[in-house]
């Protein structure tokens, strides 16, 4: 579904975190939030990714394309050193960020090193913190921050292992830090979406078995796609959710209000 022309974010300037290809969650938010009127600042795990990045920024008239990899604070302070050379501030924030080891992702939890537990939690939970914290300084008025997350945070999905504690972690540091910089009329949420087939959801142990299950059972009776996220992001980035802040946000048609006997 394209969305009827908008002028939601015209006038505001954004990063978007977690572009890696067009099937990233973070691509559709970018596509949109341009569409939107936004100036968009995209970053990118590493230099190899620059010439698949590169094309996508010029495609959405992204001003600034910058490598930030979010497990390294030196990293994050040159990004936001950048964006401020270039902007002096930021209305909007998207953190599209999420690591594991493979192997860890398949099996029990038992399976998880403390290594991939402490990578896990750094990469996925840890830089929603350290990104927010570089960028309180540039961070205008009324700025939103979002992250995306997963029901695996709270209920057992098979194989989701680490990633369920590191979203937990996640959800939780989005409620402290809504409720630290809501005072600075700052506004922190989360987006739990439904399965979706991106590269990093693919790494996860039978994810075909988890998409064939969400279409056969959540409520709308189909897949979660990056346009639907898109459409929520756009209203938490922007001002129509002004009053919302420190919230998990289910964007799954439904599939999370289902009890173990899903409702016919
Ligand atoms: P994706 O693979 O397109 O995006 C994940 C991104 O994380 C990639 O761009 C990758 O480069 C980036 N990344 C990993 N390590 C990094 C690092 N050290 N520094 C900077 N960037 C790093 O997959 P996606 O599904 O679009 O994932 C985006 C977010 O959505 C993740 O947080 C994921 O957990 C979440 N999510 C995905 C689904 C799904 O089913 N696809 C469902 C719910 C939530």
């Amino acid at each position: 579904m394209s969305l009827p022309q908008n002028t939601l974010l015209s006038g505001k300037r954004g990063l978007i975190m977690g572009i890696t290809n067009e099937r990233s969650i973070a691509y559709e938010i970018a596509k949109q939030a341009a569409a939107a009127g936004a100036e968009l600042c995209l970053t990118y795990a590493h230099e190899k990714l620059a010439p698949r990045l590169e094309p996508i920024a010029k495609e959405l008239s992204a001003s600034l394309c910058l490598t930030c990899d979010v497990s390294d604070d030196a990293a994050i302070e040159k990004t936001m050193a950048d964006v401020k050379a270039a902007w002096g501030n930021i209305d909007f924030i998207v953190h599209a960020i999420a690591f594991a080891h493979k192997d860890e992702l398949r099996g029990g939890i038992t399976n998880t090193t403390r290594e991939g537990f402490h990578l896990a939690m750094d990469v996925s939970a840890y830089s929603f913190l350290a990104v927010t914290k570089a960028a309180l300084p540039l961070l205008n008025d009324g700025a939103s921050l979002i992250t995306l997350t997963y029901l695996g945070s709270n209920k057992v999905v098979p194989n989701y292992n680490i990633m369920g504690v590191a979203k937990a972690a996640l959800e939780s540091t989005t409620r402290y830090l809504a409720a630290e910089l809501g005072p600075r009329n700052i506004r922190v949420n989360a987006l739990s979406a439904g399965p979706i087939n991106t590269l990093a959801a693919r790494g996860i142990g039978g994810f075909n078995e988890m998409l064939a299950h969400h279409e056969r059972t959540a409520p709308l009776r189909r897949l979660t796609t990056q346009e639907d996220v898109a459409g929520a992001a756009l209203y938490f980035l922007s001002p129509l959710s002004q009053g919302v802040t420190g919230e998990v946000h289910y964007i799954d048609g439904g599939a999370n209000t289902l009890g173990p006997t899903p409702a016919l």
